[in-house]
């Protein structure tokens, strides 16, 4: 059996892996347009590769299937997994990372495994097209063509084009027909009306409060970074995974208490809140350090994003995540259209799913 992987990323590679441990026999190829497998991951984390989250998964993603995924392969199952490859967890609450705290180690040892196994990798080649006739995959690089009985599509989102991934193989999957549900940054910074130069780069922990029409309709407290023209911070960019899901992005409101913890401050009392640039800030603008407000514009590019919202429909697949309309072609990670909020949840997804297909591949 020849099990044909387009993407060596965090999903491609944990398939390639699974599937090749499952099944000796199976002849599997990773087809990766880097140089090297894995480079998103080695910028994880910010370098230390937060893959998974033992915490609440309610609300973490954007459609329940992933939820229904991490059933089935808990993320303590994967914890456990990469254990065995030399891959020790350590823990920040919830949030679980390499023991060295080094995206570099998860590579190490996953570049071990994929060696030990004997899993062919090809780099330098971008997949431009493929064909399927009478059961076969036929795939076209820039420089090869391949044949496989079974094709897996691990080629990411949009998100991070500067590290491989631009979404080309969604425009492949869109000229074959495909539903592709429109794409957008995710966990990226936003863009407000507001500007902010005089305290950009300025820090500030804050209850920051998502309203659309005047109602609340999400909540998270955290550390903001001011921007330019716009907010940054695990918070912020949690809240443009909120925003994502909205059918109508049309007047929404971020308001940041600066001062959650205290109540009614005076002008006078703002430099014992904030750094004394944002209180300057505050106090020559006569604004208020419990509603501190912007008005949603946009969010930042996708070169900052760290996921892309939307990809392939699930309506396009089954829930082995294989596709309804080509027998023997499969989906994982972040082409689908499923992202997560910050903490884990997207690498978490990535793994699981490709634990799913590994499964099916196996049948
Ligand atoms: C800065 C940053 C920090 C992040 N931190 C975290 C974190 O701490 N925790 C977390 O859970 N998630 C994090 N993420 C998100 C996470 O990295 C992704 O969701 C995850 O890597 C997606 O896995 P994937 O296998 O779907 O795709 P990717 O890991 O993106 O891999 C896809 C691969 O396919 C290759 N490819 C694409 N097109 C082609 C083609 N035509 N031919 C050949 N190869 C192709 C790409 O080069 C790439 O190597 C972060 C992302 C970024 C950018």
């Amino acid at each position: 059996m020849k099990i044909g992987i387009i993407g060596a990323g965090a999903s491609g590679v944990y398939l390639a892996i699974r599937v090749k441990e499952k099944n000796p026999s199976f002849d599997v190829t990773l087809i990766e347009r880097n140089d090297k497998a894995l480079k998103k991951v080695l910028v994880t984390g910010n370098g230390r590769c937060n893959y998974a989250n033992l915490g609440e998964l309610k609300g973490k993603y954007n459609n329940e299937l992933a939820n229904r995924l991490l059933e089935e392969f808990k993320p303590q199952d994967l914890v456990a997994q990469f254990d065995k490859y030399g891959i020790h967890p350590t823990y920040l609450d919830e949030l679980v990372f390499p023991t060295s705290m080094s995206a570099q180690t998860v590579v190490l040892m996953l570049n071990k495994k994929i060696e030990e196994l004997g899993i062919k990798v090809k780099l330098n080649e971008s997949v431009i097209d493929y064909q399927n006739k009478d059961g076969k995959f036929f795939v076209q690089t820039n420089a090869n063509q391949y044949v496989f009985d079974k094709l897996v599509i691990s080629a990411g989102g949009k998100s991070y084009p500067q590290l491989g991934t631009d979404g080309a193989l969604l425009d492949i999957l869109r000229k074959k027909g495909y539903k592709i549900e429109a794409l957008s940054p995710s966990l990226s910074p936003i863009k407000t009306k507001e500007n902010t130069k005089r305290i950009s780069g300025q820090r500030a922990k804050a209850k920051v409060s998502l309203y659309k029409d005047n109602k609340v309709i999400y909540e998270e407290s955290g550390e903001v970074l001011f921007k330019d023209d716009g907010l940054s911070g695990i918070v912020i960019l949690n809240m443009s995974s909120y925003i994502n899901r909205l059918n109508d992005q049309k007047g929404l409101k971020l308001v940041l208490d600066l001062a959650p913890n205290a109540e009614s401050i005076k002008q006078n009392q703002y430099y014992e809140y904030v750094a004394p640039k944002i209180a300057e800030y505050l106090v020559s603008n006569d604004l208020d350090i419990h509603r501190l407000s912007f008005t949603f514009k946009d969010f930042y590019d996708y070169k900052i994003a760290e996921v892309s919202h939307g990809g392939l429909s699930l309506s396009e697949i089954n829930d082995s995540l294989k596709s309804k309309k080509e027998k023997g072609l499969f989906f994982t990670g972040e082409v689908l259209d499923i992202d997560g909020m910050c903490g884990g949840y997207n690498l978490m997804f990535a793994f699981a799913s490709a634990e799913k297909v590994s499964k099916a591949l196996g049948e």
